[in-house]
């Protein structure tokens, strides 16, 4: 996927970017804004050629054995622990705004209220994926302004801004009764 619904934003074809592949706006290539694979291979074909010096130096016998020592102590990172792309990304925000809208008190004080406005404020405008942090925060301001009055009151908004974007990437809607089930409860059978 790439980041949908900023069109106008996002860079058109005439840009020399392939597909899926979403400048920052300091003018390099976002991997938090651009499909995984798409990044991937568009970054492999900046990657300087083989022979460079870094690559020469471990040649050396002490070079070798300070590497082999390295490996020995510090286990081989995972294949995927990598930087996310706009859709890793984009699950585990999910995840974690659904399980704070699971574990808001059902009567909130006046103070976790105020909390969980300023953090929604906050948080659409940090979110990595800017094209994406530029349509939440229209989301928020033109569609339906964050409500947080209880836990079903911001567990369903939350739903309906989820299910905004699923609409913007042609992802089937969910089904907002259920959303304490998906997020709290476990399905009921
Ligand atoms: P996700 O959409 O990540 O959902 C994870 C899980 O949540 C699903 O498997 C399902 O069980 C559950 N779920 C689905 N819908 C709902 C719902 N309405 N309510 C409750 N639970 C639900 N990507 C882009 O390409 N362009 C964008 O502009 C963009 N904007 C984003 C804005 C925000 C604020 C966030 C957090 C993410 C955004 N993303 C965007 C990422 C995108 O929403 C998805 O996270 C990504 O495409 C991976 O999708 P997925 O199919 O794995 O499921």
């Amino acid at each position: 996927g790439t980041p949908s619904g900023a069109s106008s934003t996002a860079p058109g074809p005439s840009s020399g970017l392939p597909p899926g592949v979403v400048l920052g706006k300091d003018g390099k290539p976002c991997r938090t804004c651009s499909s995984g694979s798409a990044f991937k291979s568009f970054a492999s074909t900046l990657k300087p050629a083989s022979g460079s010096s870094r690559a020469s130096t471990a040649t050396t016998g002490g070079a070798l054995a300070a590497a082999a020592a390295a490996a020995t102590a510090t286990p081989a990172p995972a294949e995927n622990d990598c930087p996310p792309d706009v859709e890793q990304l984009g699950r585990s925000t999910w995840t974690l705004l659904h399980s704070i809208a699971a574990t808001y008190p059902t009567t909130p004080s006046a103070r976790e209220q105020a909390d969980l406005q300023t953090f929604m404020g906050l948080f659409a405008r940090l979110y990595p994926c800017w094209v994406c942090a530029e349509d939440f925060q229209a989301y928020m301001r033109e569609r339906e302004a964050v409500r947080v009055a209880s836990r079903d009151e911001f567990g369903t908004w939350l739903c309906r801004a989820h299910n905004a974007v699923n609409a913007k990437l042609g992802k089937p809607a969910f089904d907002c009764a259920r959303w304490e089930e998906r997020w709290r409860t476990g399905w009921k059978d």
